[in-house]
């Protein structure tokens, strides 16, 4: 059974035993710099359900709960569900033992993103820190389906354009893309190593195909917070303030003001 599928049964299960709680939302595109970025209007986010009986942890990873847990990747991580998720597969890389967010990325951990590209072929993210977007200090990455509400990531066509020349830079802002030949776990590690981003905080995004590597500045603009997914072009709002200042200044602008010039 793919991995896909092995997601896809343990969400069913932990939403029916209410150990995920999926987060409804409404999608609209909004063109931008010819990238159709997706919106997600989002309002149940500003109250994410508690846990019921149980007060919350402190580090929700260390154990994680096994009602999310999918499949252990390699001997030092696991692949469970995320736990409040508005897409609808959502799945955390955590580690087994806890490791800092903000610590150096480590070649075990691209070992691990390689196994789930070799059974998935989808978005892996990494929110490099708080002002990335990092809500959990215990290591973790996210793996997606590239469907982000309309097809393929957002960015992906914009993406194909930089590599055939086609498009003189994929962001007005700081960032590396890095077109990887293969995604063996050296591959990934050598593309990180070259693209020297662990200093600041950053967003990390991969495919089979690239690494893009974002450093970041700040974490939300008009209370809109951003993180990887932003970058890959899938955009959340909470409120209709937030979507106001979104359609007005473009997603575009949002971007390069939480990003480095
Ligand atoms: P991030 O906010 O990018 O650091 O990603 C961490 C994710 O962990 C968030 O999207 C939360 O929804 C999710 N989360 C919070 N608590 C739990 C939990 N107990 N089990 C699994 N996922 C959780």
């Amino acid at each position: 059974m793919s991995l896909w599928s092995r997601m896809q049964l343990v969400t069913n299960e932990a939403v029916k035993s209410a150990a995920a709680y999926p987060i409804k939302s409404d999608l609209f595109l909004q063109k931008d710099d010819g990238i159709d970025f997706v919106v997600r209007y989002a309002p149940d986010l500003k109250a994410k359900p508690k846990t019921p009986s149980q007060p919350p942890k402190k580090n929700p990873f260390l154990p994680p709960e096994s009602g999310l847990f999918v499949d252990t990747i390699g001997d030092h991580h696991q692949l469970i569900l995320n736990k409040f998720n508005v897409l609808p597969l959502h799945g955390l890389l955590i580690t087994n033992e806890f490791v800092e967010q903000t610590d150096l990325l480590t070649l075990a951990d691209f070992a691990a993103v390689a196994c789930l590209l070799n059974e998935a072929d989808g978005l892996v993210f990494y929110n490099g820190g708080r002002i990335a977007g990092a809500s959990q200090t215990h290591r973790h990455f996210q793996l997606v389906p590239k469907d982000l509400g309309f097809g393929e990531i957002p960015i992906e066509r914009a993406v194909q354009e930089v590599k055939r020349h086609q498009r003189s830079t994929l962001f007005p802002f700081q960032h590396r893309l890095f077109f990887l030949p293969n995604y063996d776990a050296s591959t990934l590690w050598d593309a990180w190593t070259k693209l020297e981003y662990n200093w600041t905080p950053y967003n990390l995004l991969l495919t089979r195909q690239w690494m893009l590597v974002v450093p970041r500045s700040q974490e939300a603009v008009a209370g809109m917070q951003i993180n990887s997914l932003g970058l890959a072009g899938a955009l959340l709002v909470k409120n209709l303030a937030e979507q106001t200042y979104l359609s007005e200044q473009g997603p575009m602008q949002c971007l390069r003001k939480v990003c480095c010039i």
